[in-house]
């Protein structure tokens, strides 16, 4: 057991490192009381609530000496003192001639209704006379030459309110005087009624009104708070209506959903997707050929002339007659094909795509995808940022996707040549399509949301969209540094100076894209190293918002294991609700921020859990799950690990905010950069 002591003045969370050697938490086996090692602990973090100094210290870091005598408060923050009667001055030491009336018990919120109170009048300093106490009802009780006088009154009713003023007359003919109000309204615990004379018996720790009888906490009712709120109803009094769906069960407490098989989100109107069924969508789909696999159950829908349990086998019955159908079939689509080709090329459907009704197809795709984004998308988002394609003159291929190709180009603009990135996609497939779209609308929305917002942008800025040819782009900010994880990559200098103090400053800049897309409450989804650009001014910017899963697919992205949802997922960048649910949210950008920061520490390594390069979906989970994460590289500050360690807590709530990420990494940064650098900084 370790303790320390450590002034502090604000709310603040602590980590505490504890050896993994030596120390083991431990548990007793039932049976036969052995202690049977558990895990070891390597972090623990406190919560730490400083509600003021100690007796006797002020200050902020309480580490000042009060200085008050005679049983003086002493203030927290200034050090003065809060004389009790009978004593004056700064530090309480010079007699003061006083006189004071108490109860007890003392604090007037423990009196209650039926409770004996005993009323104390005192003198300090005084050369009594004749000392009284005046009742509320006015009856006097008097005192000759004595220093105080006490008093009960028994079962103490509201009758009983009122002044109790307690009067003294000293030799010299001087008066003094000083009053206590009794207001008594409530009933001992437990008791209720007008008498406070009936028993409460209130369950579930539920508090007793003297009036209302007892106040039941939210998800319980009843005369004694002993039933729980009716099917479909939770909350204080049972007064709100579940929003579960699809049976989900609704915590009668604060209404949260807990799914049934197959369902996820907070309503549990989410059915499971990327190929997953099950309770909290955890079990993989096995369906084969496009067959569609039920949510709840993983059965398979197969499409003829599949079948079979996982639609794997081929129905050998009507072979024949199948090819026989096949084979016409086979030629008018064979011949559509041509005419489309021919229409195509002569430029006849060339030219059709989008427009105006275009938008809405396009809207009514990201409103599946993303309500909130689609809402954030203004009528004519699209035309406004068309522009032609034959303003573009397309260069030399700068980066390689699986659904796209970037190429550096030059666009004419009324301003004149602009060097862009071009971000082309094959739109016939539809996951493309939507990719495409996608991208195109984060990036209408992110800048629509920034009009009029003169500061940098930490997110690729968008120059324009090429949507009515045949060839579709999106044209971005030519970012002529390339992207982070290259960079990373190319440093040769990596004992220079100062190294990973500058390298932090990328850092800060992507936690601010995450900040600005925190505010507009979209999920990049895939923040990573590699998806970062670097502009010639140095900045970082957080790009590829979901067309390209680029050139490192191989390695980086595990392709979801079943036919039909066909999806590469940066699993190792992935937070666990991600995996586990499919479900991304700004804190799970802010894991996968963690993990950029490892990449950033390491100089651009690939992310390896347990020693191992290559995972599966089950293996990440239950490596996750155990506490596993990601190793302190060498040479990382502590402090910067601990901040990787906080974005990859399990409960997502408890990840710090980009926000406070930014400000950590300041903090972090300060510390790293030689003092030079900072002052140019700050000057700049
Ligand atoms: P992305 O599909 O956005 O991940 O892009 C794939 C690759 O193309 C990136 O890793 C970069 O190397 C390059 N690239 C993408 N956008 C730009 C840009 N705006 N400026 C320079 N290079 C880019």
């Amino acid at each position: 057991m370790v303790s320390w002591e450590y002034p502090t003045t604000k709310e603040t969370l602590y980590s505490c490192e504890v050896p993994t050697a030596p120390i083991r938490l431990t548990t007793i086996v039932e049976a036969d009381a052995k202690l049977k090692p558990m895990a070891n602990i390597e972090y623990l973090d406190l919560q730490i609530n400083p509600v003021g100094c100690p007796v006797g210290k002020y200050g902020l870091l309480c580490h000042k000496t009060c200085i008050c005598k005679n049983g003086a408060r002493c203030h927290g923050f200034n050090g003065a003192c809060k004389c009790p009667p009978g004593w004056n001055g700064v530090a309480c030491d010079i007699p003061k001639q006083d006189v004071s009336i108490t109860t007890t018990p003392s604090d007037p919120r423990d009196i209650y209704i039926s409770a004996n109170v005993t009323f104390h009048c005192k003198t300090h300093h005084v050369d009594v006379v004749y000392l009284s106490v005046i009742l509320p009802n006015k009856a006097e009780k008097v005192g000759f030459g004595v220093n105080e006088t006490g008093f009960v009154v028994p079962n103490i009713q509201p009758t009983n309110n009122g002044p109790y003023t307690c009067q003294v007359r000293d030799t010299r003919g001087n008066t003094l005087n000083t009053t206590f109000v009794l207001k008594v309204t409530n009933c001992a615990p437990d008791t209720k009624g007008a008498r406070c004379d009936e028993v409460c018996g209130c369950l579930q720790g539920a508090s007793c009104d003297r009036w209302a009888g007892c106040v039941c906490p939210p998800g319980w009712t009843g005369t004694r708070c002993q039933t729980k709120c009716p099917h479909g109803t939770y909350g204080q009094d049972c007064a709100m209506n579940c929003a579960c769906q699809n049976g989900a069960t609704c915590d009668k407490n604060d209404g949260r959903c807990e799914c049934e098989a197959g369902w996820y989100g907070m309503d549990c109107s989410k059915p499971c997707n990327n190929g997953r069924f099950g309770w909290r969508c955890r079990q993989i789909c096995a369906c084969k050929n496009n067959a569609t696999c039920s949510n709840v159950d993983g059965s398979c829908a197969c499409v003829t002339p599949w079948t079979g349990r996982d639609c794997d086998q081929w129905q050998t019955s009507r072979d024949e007659p199948l090819l026989e159908s096949l084979v016409p079939l086979g030629s008018l689509v064979l011949l559509v094909a041509i005419v489309m080709t021919i229409l195509y090329k002569t430029g006849i459907l060339a030219c059709s795509a989008p427009d105006t009704g275009d938008e809405d197809k396009i809207l009514f795709e990201l409103r599946r995808m993303e309500q909130d984004l689609a809402q954030s998308l203004q009528p004519g988002w699209l035309g406004r940022w068309e522009k032609k394609i034959r303003h573009l003159t397309p260069g030399p291929l700068i980066g390689e996707g699986m659904f796209g190709l970037v190429r550096k180009g030059n666009l004419r603009t009324p301003e004149g040549e602009l060097a862009v990135a071009a971000k082309t996609a094959r739109v016939e497939d539809s996951q493309s399509y939507r990719d495409f779209y996608r991208e195109a609308a984060i990036l209408v929305a992110v800048h629509q949301q920034r009009d009029g917002d003169c500061r940098e942008s930490n997110i690729v800025r968008l120059v324009g969209l090429i949507t009515k040819s045949a060839e579709k782009y999106i044209l971005l900010e030519y970012a002529p540094k390339g992207d982070l994880l290259g960079f990373l990559r190319r440093i040769i200098n990596v004992n220079e100076d100062g190294l990973l103090g500058s390298l932090l400053g990328y850092a800060v800049h992507i936690a601010r894209a995450l900040q600005e897309l925190e505010r507009l409450r979209i999920a990049h989804r895939d923040v990573a190293a590699r998806n970062v650009l670097i502009t010639a001014d140095d900045v970082a910017k957080l790009a590829d918002f979901g067309l390209a899963r680029d050139v490192y697919a191989a390695n980086q992205y595990v392709r979801c294991n079943r036919p039909g949802v066909d999806e590469l997922l940066p699993l190792k960048w992935m937070a666990l609700e991600s995996i586990e649910t499919g479900e991304y949210t700004c804190q799970s950008d802010v894991w996968s921020f963690g993990v950029l920061l490892w990449e950033i520490t390491t100089l651009g390594k690939d992310p390896c859990y347990d020693g191992r390069m290559q995972l599966s979906f089950l293996q990440m989970v239950g490596i996750l799950r155990q506490g596993i994460r990601l190793e302190k590289p060498p040479g990382c500050p502590e402090d910067l690990y601990r901040l990787m360690r906080s974005c990859w807590r399990d409960v997502a709530d408890s990840r710090p905010t980009p926000e406070e990420i930014v400000e950590r990494l300041l903090q972090l940064r300060r510390a790293l950069l030689p003092h030079d650098v900072i002052e140019m900084e700050t000057v700049v």
